[in-house]
């Protein structure tokens, strides 16, 4: 596993707003506190989110950005691009691969953070069908995509766009984590990012005792002493 020193960039690439921030806020904010520059990159504008019937469908894609970005600048991010999927029919397709393989080669991160391609079983919730494709075109991008120079002519050819590999990934919402980050140091400024997302979050009343709850099962099954809060990661190499 890479050491943080070792990282300058970091891209996290996710099928919605939000998304970052529920799986992975706090290890985010360390990363931007150590001086990594972390850029997003999201699928869709979560156009097929929102609880509140009062608010028009056609304005949502915009609330939802805003609230990205300002989710995104509590922990420090302030590269957010957004890839305009429509919400709720994401798939692995040949386009979103090329797209996401173009950012990966115009960011050129040491680290990218993906959403899980595998479903996982005893978290149903987590594995929305737009976080596996996500996930899927994420990996493919990083492997091979992005890195085979003879992948999407188009970047190299149209763009000028280099072939870049990315060296370590960390994947969210894995059934088979083999890292955690303790993030209880930062758990307010995870909550920030995650009230940002008013549009999804402001009728949560419980949210901040879900958190602790679920976060103080993570650092439990990490091993980490009680009162202790963590996010999880499956890191592989991709070296
Ligand atoms: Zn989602």
């Amino acid at each position: 596993m890479l050491d943080d020193s070792e990282i300058e960039r970091v891209l996290v690439m996710t099928a919605h707003p939000d998304d970052v921030d529920f799986g992975a806020a706090g290890t985010v904010s360390l990363w931007s506190a150590a001086g990594i520059e972390v850029t997003y990159c999201i699928c869709t504008d979560g156009d097929a989110g929102g609880f509140d019937p009062a608010v028009d469908r056609a304005d949502i894609p915009g609330i939802r950005r805003e609230e990205q970005r300002a989710a995104a600048k509590a922990v420090g991010v302030e590269d957010v691009r957004f890839l305009g999927y429509p919400d709720g029919r994401l798939l692995s397709s040949i386009e979103l691969r090329r797209d996401l393989s173009r950012v990966i080669r115009q960011v050129r991160p040491q680290r990218a953070l993906i959403q899980s391609p595998d479903r996982n079983w005893a978290r149903v919730g987590a594995s929305h069908p737009d976080h596996l494709a996500s996930g899927e075109a994420a990996m493919a991008a990083i492997y091979p995509d992005a890195r085979n120079p003879f992948a999407h002519p188009e970047l190299l050819r149209d763009e000028g766009l280099e072939d870049w590999a990315v060296a370590e990934t960390w994947v969210m919402a894995h059934p088979d984590n083999n890292h955690h980050v303790d993030i209880t140091d930062v758990f307010d400024t995870k909550m920030a990012a995650l009230m940002a997302h008013e549009s999804q979050t402001a009728h949560m009343d419980d949210l901040q005792d879900r958190l602790l709850q679920w976060y103080g099962a993570n650092a439990a099954a990490a091993g980490l002493p009680d009162g202790r809060l963590a996010e999880r990661f499956l890191v592989v190499s991709t070296a």
